[in-house]
C-alpha cells in the first residue's frame, strides 16, 4: 500500500523514475536479536527492527512499536509513511520506524525495562540527536522513552535528551505533547469548516474512540472551539445526544466505569451508527479501516478529520470524493503529535523549555500553513486531499534528494 501511494503521487507530478526508485527503498534496515533475562530466570530472545527510510530533509524520525504482530514489512511501510508525514508539515526531519515483536501485556514492568534498554543498546550506533530520533508508538510511552534516553546517555557519557522524543516533562519532554495530536485535529477541522462555509461554533461533531486522541479532541473541540460534540464511543459502544454531550462529565464517567456507554444523559448507539450520524464533522480516532466501501455511501458528515491512522480504505476514499465529503487525511490531520515531537527535539538541542502557550501557538501556525499548502495542491491538480498531501510530501523529499545529489 505504501508503494502504491508513492506511485500514485509520483504519477500526478511526473516524478523522475530515478528519484522514485530511490524513494521506494528504505536507506537502512536493521534487525537485532535481544536476549532478555525474564523474571523466571530463563533467557528469552526477542527480535527488534529499526528501519530508516529517508534522511534527505533531516534526521530520521519515527516511533517504536511493541506488538506481537510487528514485522519487518510493517515497519518498512510505516517508516516510509513517516517520511511523508514530516515532509507535509515541512519539519526538517526524515522518516523511520522501529518495533519489537513482543506481547507487552504478558510481561512484567522489569522485563519490559530490560527489553527496552537492550533494544536501545542494540540500535545505539544508528540513533542519535542528529541521526535518528525515535518516539513512542503502539504500547510504548513516556517511561520507555526515559529508559532509552538514559541508556543512550550512559553509553555516550553525557545526558542526551535530544536522542528521543515523547519523554516525561521532568526529563526533557515538551509541554503540550500529550494533547498535541488532538489539538492538531481540531485546528485542521476548523480550517476545513472555514473553507466549506460551516460556522465552527455551530458545527456538530461525532468522535469514534475515546482514548488519548478521541477524548482530548472532544475536550478541545467543545471547550476551545465551541463545537457541539453530539456523539462519542469506545470499544464497548457509543452515546449520542443531539443537544451536545457534556464532555467533562463523559470523561468522569469513563474514568469511573471504564466506558462511555454507562453515561446517563444520552442514548446508546453502536460504533457503526456513530459513523453514519447526520453531523458536520466525523473524527475517527480509534482503529484503522473503519470507513469502507460498505458504509462510505451512508456517511452524512461534511468533513472527516482522520485522528486515527488509516481509518479509510482506498475504495471508501473514492466514494467519499465522489460524494463531496471533505476528508482531511491522517498524514495531515494527526500530525500534531510529530510536530510537537519536533518542538521537543528543538528545545532539547537548545536546552530550553517553552511555555505551553508558545508550543500551542507554533503548532497552530504550522498546522494551518500545512493545511492550506495541501488544500492549494488539491485545487491545482484537482485531486482529493490525501493525494494532495502525498504529492506535497513526495515533491519536498524529491527536491531535497535532487539538490543534495548522489555521492559518491
Ligand atoms: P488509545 O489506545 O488511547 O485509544 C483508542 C480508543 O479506541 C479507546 O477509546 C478504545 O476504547 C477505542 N476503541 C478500541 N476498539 C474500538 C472499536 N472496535 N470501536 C470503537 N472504538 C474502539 O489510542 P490513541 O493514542 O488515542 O490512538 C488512536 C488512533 O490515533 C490510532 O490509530 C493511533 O495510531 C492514532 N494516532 C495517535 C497519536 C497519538 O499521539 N496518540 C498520533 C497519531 C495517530
Amino acid at each position: 500500500m505504501a508503494l502504491q501511494q508513492l506511485n500514485k503521487a509520483a504519477a500526478v507530478i511526473n516524478l523522475e523514475d530515478d528519484i522514485k526508485e530511490i524513494l521506494s527503498h528504505p536507506q537502512r534496515e536493521v534487525q537485532v536479536a535481544l536476549p532478555v533475562r525474564m523474571d523466571n530466570g530463563k533467557i528469552k530472545v526477542f527480535i527488534g527492527y529499526r528501519v530508516q527510510h529517508s534522511n534527505a530533509r533531516g534526521p530520521y524520525k519515527g516511533g517504536i512499536r511493541y506488538h506481537p504482530n510487528v514485522s519487518l514489512d510493517e515497519v518498512r511501510a510505516l517508516a516510509m509513511w513517516m517520511t511523508w508525514k514530516t515532509a507535509v508539515l515541512d519539519l526538517p526531519l526524515g522518516g523511520a520506524k522501529g518495533g519489537i515483536v513482543c506481547d507487552p501485556k504478558s510481561m512484567s514492568q522489569g522485563e519490559i525495562e530490560r527489553l527496552t534498554r537492550r533494544y536501545a543498546y542494540a540500535i545505539s550506533s544508528i540513533i542519535g540527536p542528529y541521526e535518528d530520533v525515535p518516539a513512542p508508538d503502539v504500547y510504548t510511552g513516556p517511561q520507555h522513552m526515559a529508559w532509552i534516553m538514559d541508556t543512550y546517555s550512559i553509553l555516550n557519557g553525557h545526558l542526551e535528551p535530544g536522542v528521543i522524543t515523547g519523554k516525561p516533562v521532568e526529563v526533557g519532554g515538551s509541554l503540550g505533547r500529550n494533547e498535541s495530536t488532538s489539538r492538531g485535529v481540531a485546528i485542521v477541522v476548523a480550517e476545513a469548516a472555514k473553507k466549506l462555509g460551516i460556522k465552527v461554533k455551530e458545527a456538530t461533531v461525532a468522535i469514534q474512540g475515546f482514548g488519548n486522541v478521541g477524548s482530548n479532541a472532544a475536550l478541545i473541540m467543545a471547550k476551545e472551539y465551541g463545537m457541539r460534540v453530539v456523539a462519542v464511543s469506545d470499544s464497548k459502544g457509543g452515546i449520542y445526544n443531539k443537544n451536545g454531550l457534556n464532555v467533562d462529565e463523559v470523561l468522569k464517567e469513563k474514568e469511573k466505569s471504564g466506558t462511555v456507554t454507562t453515561y446517563k444523559n444520552a442514548e446508546k448507539i453502536s460504533n457503526d451508527d456513530l459513523l453514519t450520524l447526520d453531523v458536520d464533522v466525523l473524527v475517527p480516532a480509534a482503529l484503522e479501516q473503519v470507513i469502507t466501501e460498505k458504509n462510505a455511501d451512508k456517511i452524512k458528515a461534511k468533513i472527516i478529520g482522520e485522528g486515527a491512522n488509516g481509518p479509510t480504505t482506498p475504495e471508501a476514499d473514492e466514494i467519499l470524493y465522489q460524494k463531496g465529503v471533505f476528508v482531511i487525511p491522517d498524514i495531515l490531520a494527526n500530525s500534531g503529535g510529530v510536530t510537537v515531537s519536533y518542538f521537543e527535539w528543538v528545545q532539547n538541542l537548545q536546552r530550553l523549555q517553552w511555555s505551553l502557550e508558545q508550543v500551542n501557538k507554533m503548532l497552530e501556525e504550522r498546522m494551518v500553513k500545512s493545511f492550506n499548502d495541501v488544500y492549494d495542491i488539491s485545487k491545482k491538480y484537482k485531486v482529493d486531499m490525501r493525494t494532495a498531501a502525498l504529492v506535497l510530501a513526495v515533491s519536498r523529499v524529491a527536491e531535497a534528494i535532487k539538490l543534495r545529489g548522489i555521492w559518491p
